[in-house]
């Protein structure tokens, strides 16, 4: 069960507060080299209508043939969400005219999807987390595309998305506010992307979401909900929300009532508007495709894909915590992307002693690594230093060789130039002192040249960071912060 709301989560309208209520369909585009129903291939930003079988252009008398890859892609994706996986299903054809429909109808799942119901654990900003519950995932083909802006006076269609297969991802309305429904879409996308079965590719419209939201008083049963539909960036997502929620607290505090119905988002004027209502909703008249047997698989099938699922966001995130002491929140940040995540994976594999530097190694990747990615505008994979160069880094400030504060010289260094740590701590001499006399000797000078400073230490002891300062200075940040701690306390008799 879910915390009850808190009050920073309820949107205060004219005549008291109102609590959002959200339930997302997530369509996810199946990562697998063909088509859900023929051979045609998928990838994206190919010549129009050049990835197009005659099943996909729906010439008459061709057959759909399942293709085993989206099935086990989707079998693997309802195991990720925790949940009950249907060993028999049914694909059902949805009945519609539409122009980029050629068939005349989707091939989807409606009473018997291959996926029943699940569990997402999502993680919030502020630390907490919310569990949303999946209702179902079904597999369905994806329309094909249209071009609206290419020509003045005409519409395009490109037959290559046809076909293509759909996972459609339906949670229960357990979502409180737009950021906890960002949150979703943003666990959802990792997942699928730790398993490979969805690149997760917004822009390239690979995962897009209907977005459902109503409004309620505190304790209330639901209210009527609006569906947004086809919404492309997470972002976008959590403006919807927020728009939509005042759009019906408005309505309903001015005496009115929420109409069902589909709507749209406008990015640019950042609003929703009607694209049709409840009343001119499709009949799509479902019913088994007879071209297609019911699905079915063993489930020793299941249990085989199970065993060989990768290690997925939560349970390596507890890992991280458990074997190398991270904080929830930086082992949160690195699991937050598979990429991120395999990065510091292979930076723990460069260092010496995983056990001891595993957490200094974490930190480096969360701040200095993506601190300097942000500030060039680039990617993980595009990062000028590879895991090996930063374990190195890591390795030369976990043995003492050099400090913190020359490490981060040493990271610019490879960062502009490239090179192995260890040569260039060499070449350049960034060596940290830890020979006491060499230490001992620059702060016996500092004592030496500032006695008024001496003679003040001993009624305001925090006036050592004073000297502690000037020793690291004129010893240009290389001696060991612990030894001239320890010679300074004994010289000015701390
Ligand atoms: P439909 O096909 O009519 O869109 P679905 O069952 O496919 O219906 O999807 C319903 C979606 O709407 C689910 O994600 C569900 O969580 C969400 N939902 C249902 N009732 C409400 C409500 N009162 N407020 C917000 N979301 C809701
Ligand atoms: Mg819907």
């Amino acid at each position: 069960m879910n915390a009850p709301v808190k009050p920073s989560q309820l949107i205060k309208g004219a005549t008291g507060d109102w609590e959002v209520v959200v339930g997302l369909e997530i369509h996810a585009q199946v990562s697998s080299n063909a088509k859900l129903f023929s051979g045609a291939a998928t990838q994206f930003g190919g010549a129009p209508n050049t990835q197009v079988s005659l099943v996909d252009a729906a010439m008459p008398g061709m057959l759909p043939v399942i293709n085993e890859e989206c099935v086990r892609q989707a079998i693997r994706t309802g195991l990720g969400l925790n949940a009950k996986i249907n060993l028999r299903s049914v694909f059902d054809r949805k009945n519609y005219f539409y122009p980029d429909l050629p068939q005349g109808y989707q091939i989807s799942q409606y009473q018997s999807p291959v996926v029943g119901e699940g569990e997402v654990v999502v993680d919030l900003p502020d630390g907490g987390s919310v569990t949303v519950g999946i209702e179902r995932l079904h597999l369905e083909q994806d329309p094909a595309k249209m071009l609206h802006d290419k020509l003045p006076s005409q519409s395009l269609i490109d037959l290559n998305r046809c076909g293509i297969a759909l996972m459609e991802i339906v949670s229960k309305p357990d979502i409180r506010d737009a950021e906890q429904a960002m949150a979703y879409v943003a666990k959802l996308r990792s997942i699928m992307r730790f398993l490979g079965t969805c690149d997760g590719d917004m822009e390239k419209g690979s995962l897009r979401a209907d977005v459902n939201v109503s409004v309620r008083r505190p304790g209330e049963p639901f209210g009527t909900r609006c569906e947004i539909k086809n919404i492309n960036s997470i972002r976008f997502i959590g403006q919807a929300i927020e728009y939509e929620a005042r759009r019906q607290i408005g309505i309903l505090e001015d005496g009115g009532k929420i109409d069902q119905e589909t709507r749209l988002f406008d990015a640019d004027k950042g609003e929703t508007r009607s694209m049709r209502s409840k009343e001119e909703a499709h009949d799509y008249r479902y019913f088994p495709d007879p071209d297609l047997l019911p699905l079915e698989f063993s489930q020793a099938y299941v249990d085989e894909l199970k065993a060989a699922l990768p290690e997925l966001p939560d349970a390596k995130k507890a890992r991280f915590i458990g074997d190398f002491g991270l904080s929830a929140d930086d082992a949160g940040v690195l699991v937050s992307e598979r990429e991120s995540a395999e990065f510091y994976e292979a930076v723990l594999a460069g260092l010496t002693d995983k056990a001891r530097d595993g957490k200094l190694a974490a930190n480096w990747v969360i701040n200095e690594l993506f601190g300097r990615l942000n500030k060039d505008g680039l990617s993980i994979s595009a990062s000028p230093v590879s895991a090996a160069q930063l374990a190195a880094i890591v390795d030369l400030i976990g043995e003492g060789t050099i400090s913190g504060k020359i490490a981060k010289e040493l990271f610019e260094i490879v960062w502009v130039e490239g090179g192995d740590p260890r040569v260039l701590v060499e070449q350049r001499g960034l060596k940290q002192v830890t020979d006491l006399s060499a230490i001992e000797k620059v702060v016996d000078e500092i004592v030496a040249n500032n006695p008024d400073k001496v003679a003040q230490v001993a009624a305001k002891p925090a006036m050592l960071g004073w000297f502690v300062g000037q020793v690291m200075k004129s010893s240009g940040g290389k001696a060991n912060p612990q030894a001239v701690n320890d010679l300074l306390k004994r010289k000015l008799g701390l």
